[in-house]
């Protein structure tokens, strides 16, 4: 019987992987990871990546020893091991879940394509989200996403329904036996680990009790912290399917109408978390929809109007203090030493950080997309770039919004709290004065403990003037009749067809 070889990428999970249930069916099964050197040197990976990776590689490992196999484990390039692969079994048959990753996880498929024509080997992808492949429009895009969550849930497969390849054959192609090292990550930090049943018992908190006021609290990144789901990772590296998360949510509320409609009591609140923690499930596919459709978005702005406005700016110096947490902003300060000690923040934060550096800083968003990648756990290229392009205002559709980090600091952190955690030169100062500490007098800094330029920055920037200077070269690049051209074709092209989403969604 011909072998079938089933290639793990950001799919890390044998429950819902139709690519494993259904080869399994077809014959004795080959499953493969391979760290890919041109991903792992790649300038949006991290060693934050590899060590969550490699934690869900462990559990899956002992996942397949369960059921009596193994998942074999090559380093190098994908094609070397599809090679050895060929030459030890002759023929095969390859199975993948289909990837919406960036330009080289883009450019390996397609050599893998020409590989596996040139030899003659089937490759057979099949979709883990709810992205469409060679999408014309969007037309229609949320009914089939509909379709694609509420199919059925492929359970892991038994012991007794999945046959694999001879342990003689795999210790001939060869494998590692020790994964790339990662860099050192100080253990101090306390970054999310990876693998499956972190995951399902992150689902459940959320879903038991921590959800409940999701709506009201994700914002605010003190809160947040909580009261978001914290699923990103899990579903970026595939430690559980869009289509579980989704239905185990739905049956979730489900529940609770049925609660309601007996006469019982649901804590206020819960309802309307739920639907927003649904409707951004569905943002997750709607966003790297995107990217699928137009792959350089990952290098170009989305608006090729907006080509010029930013590129002779560059400010490296303002750069570094950005990504060190040294701007004299203290919630853009917190917010960047926090994401750097945990490797996730809140989407209010993400933005605020990208608008700060796009909008204050006037930096090009592609060297801020890519630290920003490197200390995001989660980072999923397709929401990753959309999001950066948005909170720059190179989309050439949505409204420009800027942040005023001063602002967000007000309302998302009214007592200074997160601030004085995560910026410490500010932990002696009351609320108001922390989140505008430039402006204490000297007797002030005497008396706070906190001298400005010496103990903590001044604004590299001053907010007003850099918020008027930003807002006057957007508006005076939206008002062209090129633009609004640029805008139709995007629109058009991208653009939610829901009723009452706004443009850009
Ligand atoms: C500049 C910027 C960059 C971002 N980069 C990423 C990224 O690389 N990877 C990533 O997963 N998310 C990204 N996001 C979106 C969002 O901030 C994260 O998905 C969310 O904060 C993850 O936390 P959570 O799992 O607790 O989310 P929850 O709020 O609990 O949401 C549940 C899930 O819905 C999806 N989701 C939530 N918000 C969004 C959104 N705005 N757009 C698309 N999907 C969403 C995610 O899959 C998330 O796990 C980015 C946002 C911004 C502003």
């Amino acid at each position: 019987m011909i072998i079938q070889v089933i290639w793990f990428k950001k799919d890390l999970r044998l429950t819902d992987h139709r690519p494993l249930a259904q080869a399994a069916k077809a014959g004795p099964v080959l499953p493969i990871y391979v760290f890919e050197d041109r991903l792992l040197g790649a300038e949006d990976f991290s060693g934050r990546h590899l060590k969550f990776i490699k934690e869900c590689l462990g559990e899956l490992q002992s996942s397949f020893e369960d059921l009596g196999g193994e998942l074999l484990l090559h380093r190098g390039d994908v094609l070397t091991s599809l090679q050895a692969i060929l030459q030890e079994v002759g023929g095969f048959h390859l199975w993948s879940h289909e990837e919406t990753g960036n330009g080289l996880s883009y450019q390996r498929d397609v050599q893998v394509g020409d590989w596996c024509k040139t030899h003659g080997i089937l490759w057979t992808e099949i979709p883990q989200t709810g992205v469409v492949r060679r999408l014309s429009d969007r037309d229609g895009w949320s009914a089939r996403w509909n379709s694609r969550m509420s199919e059925t849930i492929v359970p892991c497969p038994g012991p007794e329904e999945i046959q694999f390849v001879a342990p003689e054959t795999l210790s001939k192609i060869g494998h590692i036996t020790e994964s790339p090292p990662h860099p050192e990550l100080s253990n101090q930090m306390v970054l999310q680990r990876g693998g499956r049943s972190h995951a399902l018992n992150l689902q459940d908190s959320f879903l038991q009790s921590r959800g409940q006021h999701y709506q009201k609290e994700m914002s605010s990144p003190a809160s947040a912290e909580s009261s978001c789901s914290r699923m990103s990772p899990y579903l970026t590296f595939g430690c559980i399917s869009m289509r579980e998360t989704y239905q185990t949510a739905r049956e979730h509320r489900a529940g609770l109408y049925e609660i309601k409609r007996d006469g019982g009591t649901i804590s206020p609140g819960w309802l309307g978390s739920l639907k927003s923690y649904l409707g951004r499930l569905r943002w997750h596919c709607h966003f790297m929809q995107k990217l699928e459709d137009e792959p350089s978005i990952e290098f170009h702005n989305f608006s090729r109007t907006c080509d010029g406005l930013r590129e002779d700016h560059w400010n490296q110096e303002w750069h570094e203090a950005w990504c060190a947490g040294q701007t004299g902003y203290p919630m853009i300060d917190a917010a960047m030493r926090y994401l750097n000690h945990t490797g996730w923040i809140n989407f209010r934060m993400r933005a605020m950080l990208v608008s700060f550096s796009s909008y204050h800083l006037w930096n090009h968003w592609r060297e801020p997309a890519h630290h920003l990648a490197r200390l995001f756990t989660d980072y999923e290229p397709g929401i990753h770039y959309s999001q950066v392009q948005m909170q720059s205002g190179v989309t050439g559709i949505n409204t420009v919004r800027i942040y005023s980090p001063i602002k967000q600091a007000e309302d998302q952190d009214p007592n200074g709290d997160f601030i004085r955690r995560w910026v410490p030169e500010l932990e002696g100062l009351p609320s108001p004065l922390i989140f505008r500490p430039e402006a204490l007098t000297t007797m002030e800094q005497s008396l706070y403990g906190c001298r400005i330029g010496t103990d903590y920055p001044a604004p590299l920037v001053d907010h007003r003037e850099a918020y008027e200077t930003a807002r006057k070269r957007m508006y005076g690049l939206r008002g062209t009749s090129k633009s609004r051209e640029e805008a139709n074709r995007i629109q058009a092209k991208h653009g939610s067809r829901r009723r009452g989403a706004r443009s850009w969604r």
